[in-house]
C-alpha cells in the first residue's frame, strides 16, 4: 500500500467492503466530516491537505482487516492531540469505545523520552502496549507511524533522524512482537535511510542487483523443493523470503561482517506434517544443493533450552550464492511462536520476562483472529485485555517511565528513583493529586514522591512495599539504625554502670581499654562489642571485667552488694538510723517506718498503722494494702510529713508503658536524670514484640517532684504513659 496522490474517502469504504461487505459506513462519513472541520485548513508538509494523514492510515487498518469503528478511531486520531477537539466531544458524537481509543493515542502521542537509552528500554515498548489497554490502539498506532515514516522525506533531517530513531528503537521492535513482520520489517528499512544513510546507500547498490535475482532464485528452489517433496509424497509447505535492509544491516554491525558473509540473505521454510517429514525434507533439499559443512544443526534431536525445535540447514547454489533452509513441523511452528520472548531475546538481545511468552503468544493469537474476522465478535470482546497483568507502568515527572510488580505503592515508587527519596518518602503526588504511601499504583499515572527530612522507614512499610528493591532498603535502613541505637546504648548502659559506682568513664571507659575488650569478645571493632552490649549479648559484667583493673572491679562487686543491703534496713525497722521524716501523733519515741507496699512520699496524705512486729508503719492514706488491713482503728495513729524536715529521697514506684525501642531505656533513665531524680531499680518486661512495661523504683524528694519526673518520662518519644504505682515494686538483685 503505496501512498497516492489524492486519497478519497471512498477508498477506505472499498477496502473495507472488500472484507466485510455488510459494513455500516455511517460513522466513517461522520468522522470524516468531524475530523475535516477540526483539522480546518491544516496542510502537512507534504502540502497536502492534513486530512490525508488520517484518510492513509485507516486505509492501511483495511490492510489488517479492521472493522469499522478502528477506522473511526483512526480518521479522528490526531484530532485531539493537534486541535482544540476534546475527548468528551469525541465521546458524545461517537461514543464510548472510539473516544477510549482516541485518549489512548493521545497519551501515547505525550510520552516524551529524555534519551535514546530510555526509549530503547523494554519498559517504554511495554508501555506503550500497557496503556493502550485495547490491542486496537497499538494497531493503530502502528499504522499511523507507518504513514508518517512513509511521507518522512517532507521533513527537517534532524526531525527524520529523530522520528527513525524513535520507530527503530520502539515502534518496529512492537511490530515485531505482535507478529506483524511485514509492518516491522517496512518500519525499520524506512527509518534505515534516515538513521544511516551512508550505510543505506551502499547497502541499496549492493543489493539492487541482488534483489530481483533473489526473488527469482526464490521462486525457483520453491519450486524445485516442492516438486522433489511431491515425489517422495511428503506433505509440506515451502515459502521464502529475503532479509531486511535493516537486518542485514544489523547482522554486519553485529558480527562484524562484509555484504558477501552474510549467508541467510535468502531464507526457506519447510513445513511439514511429520517429523519424519521433516527428515525427508532435509535429504530432499541436500541432494539437491551440497549442504555447507558444520552448518546443519538438529535442534529436533536436540531441542533449544527453549523448547524450539527445526532443522537448520545452509546449502550452496551452483551460482555459489548461501541459502539457508529451516524445516519444522508445524507443531513445531506453533511451539517457536509460542516462544515468543526467545525470539525477541535473540534478535533484539534484551531480556524479556519470562512471562511474556503467553501474553504475546495471545497477542499474536488476536491479530490472527482480527485478519480473519470470522469471528468478529468473539475478536471485539477479546481486544480489550490487560496485556502484563502482573505489571503497572507509571511516568516521573520527567516522563521517564518505571515498570512495577502490581500492587507496587508509592514507596516502591520513591525507592527506584533513588534510596534517600525512599528513606524519607511520606507520600506522593500521583497525577498532581496528594496520596498516601499505601496507594496502589497504576498504569500511566505521573508519580512524584513526597519528601520530609525527618521520616524514617519502619517496619510497617514492608507491608506496603512490593518490590524487592524496595523491601531490602527498608530493611537494611531499620538494621543499620538499630545498630546505631545499639552502639549508642551500649555506650550509655557501660557509662551509667561505671558512674552509679564512682568510676569515672574518662579514665575507665578509653578507646584503647574498649579496643582491648573488642579483641578479647572477638569483636572486630570496638563498635560491634557496643552493639553487642547494646543487644545485650554481652553480659555488662564479663565486659567491666575486661575494663577494670583488678583491683577496682573487686571494689565495684563489693559496691553492687550495698544496694541490697539498703533494702535489708529499711526492712528491719528495729534499727533505724535516719529520721523518715514524719512525725505521729503519739509521740515521738516511737519507731516509725515507711511502708514498702505504696511507698509514701511528702505530700501524699499519710496515715500510721501500729503493727506489733514492725512499730508504726506510714502508708499512704489510698494503699489498698492499708484499706485490707483489719478495722482495728486503734491501731490507726494520725501522721504528718515533718515540714521542716532534713532533705532526704524517698522511694516511689512508677510503671512506664512504652514502645519497644533499643534505646528507650537509655532516654527514660536520662530523662529521670535530667530531673535530678535517681533510678533505684528497674524490671523490664515486654509485653509483645512491638511494647514494653517498666516498672521503676526511683528516688525523689517529694510528690511535686515525682510529678515533675513523670511529666519528662511522658515526653520521651515512644512513651506511652508513665503512672505512679501504689504497689510494690519486685526487686531484683
Ligand atoms: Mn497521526
Amino acid at each position: 500500500m503505496r501512498p497516492r496522490k489524492g486519497i478519497h474517502l471512498e477508498d477506505i469504504i472499498e477496502s473495507l467492503r472488500r472484507y466485510e461487505p455488510e459494513a455500516d459506513v455511517e460513522c466513517l462519513l461522520k468522522a470524516y466530516a468531524f475530523a475535516s472541520k477540526a483539522h480546518g485548513g491544516q496542510v502537512r508538509l507534504s502540502g497536502q491537505a492534513y486530512m490525508s494523514h488520517p484518510m492513509e492510515v485507516a486505509l492501511i487498518l483495511t490492510t489488517f482487516k479492521m472493522p469499522p469503528e478502528v477506522l473511526t478511531t483512526a480518521l479522528l486520531h490526531d484530532t485531539v492531540e493537534d486541535t482544540e477537539t476534546t475527548v468528551t466531544e469525541i465521546e458524545a458524537n461517537f461514543g464510548k469505545e472510539v473516544a477510549h481509543m482516541v485518549e489512548g493515542l493521545t497519551k501515547i502521542a505525550k510520552i516524551k523520552f529524555r534519551s535514546r537509552e530510555e526509549r530503547q528500554a523494554e519498559n517504554v515498548r511495554k508501555m506503550i502496549l500497557a496503556l493502550s489497554e485495547d490491542i486496537r490502539i497499538v494497531v493503530i498506532k502502528l499504522a499511523d507511524r507507518l504513514h508518517n515514516m512513509r511521507t518522512l522525506e517532507y521533513l527537517m533531517p534532524e526531525r527524520q533522524k529523530a522520528i527513525s530513531e524513535e520507530t527503530l528503537d520502539i515502534y518496529a521492535p512492537i511490530a515485531n512482537r505482535l507478529g506483524i513482520f511485514w509492518l516491522r520489517r517496512e518500519l525499520e528499512d524506512l527509518s534505515f535511510k534516515y538513521v544511516h544513510p551512508v550505510e543505506y546507500g551502499k547497502l541499496i547498490k549492493l543489493t539492487k542487483e541482488y534483489k530481483e535475482e533473489a526473488e527469482s532464485l526464490i521462486h525457483l528452489i520453491c519450486k524445485r523443493v516442492k516438486e522433489g517433496l511431491l515425489k517422495e509424497r511428503i506433505a509440506a509447505e515451502v515459502s521464502g523470503r529475503t532479509k531486511g535492509l535493516y537486518a542485514i544491516y544489523t547482522k554486519m554491525v553485529d558480527q562484524n561482517l562484509d555484504f558477501d558473509q552474510i549467508y541467510d540473505i535468502i531464507g526457506i521454510r519447510v513445513m511439514t506434517k511429520s517429523v519424519v517429514g521433516c527428515y525427508g525434507a532435509l535429504g530432499i533439499v541436500h541432494s539437491l544443493w551440497k549442504p555447507i559443512h558444520g552448518k546443519l544443526k538438529d535442534y529436533i534431536a536436540l531441542p533449544k533450552e527453549n523448547m524450539y525445535q527445526s532443522l537448520h540447514t545452509t546449502v550452496l547454489m551452483n551460482t555459489g550464492q548461501r541459502v539457508e533452509f529451516q524445516l519444522r513441523t508445524q507443531q513445531m511452528h506453533i511451539v517457536s511462536e509460542e516462544g515468543f520472548a526467545a525470539h525477541w531475546h535473540y534478535k533484539e538481545g534484551g531480556s524479556p520476562p519470562v512471562d511474556d511468552n503467553k501474553s504475546l503468544f495471545w497477542v499474536r493469537r488476536l491479530i490472527d483472529l482480527g485478519k480473519d474476522l470470522d469471528n468478529s465478535e468473539e475478536f471485539l470482546e477479546n481486544v480489550k485485555v490487560d496485556l502484563f497483568p502482573d505489571e503497572v507502568y507509571v511516568f516521573t515527572p520527567q516522563q521517564e517511565v518505571k515498570a512495577f510488580p502490581r500492587g507496587a505503592t508509592p514507596i516502591d515508587f520513591a525507592y527506584a528513583v533513588h534510596t534517600e527519596i525512599g528513606d524519607h518518602c511520606v507520600g506522593a503526588l500521583v497525577n498532581s493529586k496528594e496520596v498516601r504511601l499505601d496507594y496502589i499504583l497504576e498504569n500511566g499515572d505521573v508519580v512524584e514522591a513526597i519528601t520530609v527530612d525527618t521520616q524514617q522507614p519502619n517496619k510497617d512499610w514492608l507491608k506496603i512495599a512490593k518490590t524487592s528493591h524496595a523491601r531490602s532498603k527498608i530493611i537494611s535502613n531499620i538494621r543499620t539504625r538499630e545498630r546505631a541505637d545499639a552502639v549508642r546504648l551500649g555506650q550509655e548502659i557501660i557509662e551509667a554502670e561505671l558512674l552509679k559506682y564512682s568510676f569515672p568513664p574518662e579514665k575507665y571507659f578509653t578507646v584503647p581499654a574498649l579496643e582491648e575488650a573488642a579483641k578479647a569478645f572477638g569483636c572486630k571493632t570496638s563498635d560491634i562489642l557496643l552493639q553487642r552490649v547494646g543487644f545485650q549479648r554481652i553480659p555488662l559484667h564479663s565486659l567491666l571485667q575486661r575494663l577494670l583493673p583488678a583491683k577496682e572491679f573487686k571494689s565495684l562487686e563489693a559496691a553492687k552488694k550495698r544496694p541490697l543491703k539498703s533494702i535489708m534496713r529499711r526492712l528491719s525497722w528495729r534499727r533505724p538510723k535516719e529520721s523518715v521524716g514524719v512525725r505521729v501523733s503519739a509521740g515521738d519515741n516511737m519507731l516509725i517506718n515507711l511502708a514498702i507496699c505504696c511507698n509514701p512520699i511528702p505530700g501524699d496524705g499519710i496515715a500510721g498503722y501500729a503493727s506489733g512486729e514492725k512499730g508504726l508503719v506510714i502508708h499512704c492514706r489510698s494503699c489498698p494494702t492499708l484499706k485490707d488491713m483489719e478495722p482495728n482503728l486503734e491501731k490507726f495513729v494520725d501522721a504528718q510529713w515533718e515540714e521542716n524536715g532534713k532533705k532526704r529521697l524517698y522511694h516511689a514506684s512508677i510503671m512506664v508503658h512504652s514502645r519497644n525501642r533499643p534505646w528507650i531505656l537509655a532516654n527514660i533513665s536520662t530523662a529521670i536524670a535530667h530531673c535530678k531524680a535517681n533510678i533505684y531499680d528497674a524490671v523490664v518486661s515486654p509485653t509483645d514484640n512491638r511494647s514494653g512495661r517498666l516498672k521503676l523504683t526511683v528516688e525523689v524528694e517529694n510528690l511535686p517532684h515525682l510529678k515533675k519526673m513523670l511529666d519528662a518520662v511522658k515526653k520521651v518519644d515512644g512513651v506511652k504513659s508513665a503512672v505512679r504505682l501504689m504497689e510494690k515494686v519486685t526487686v531484683k538483685e
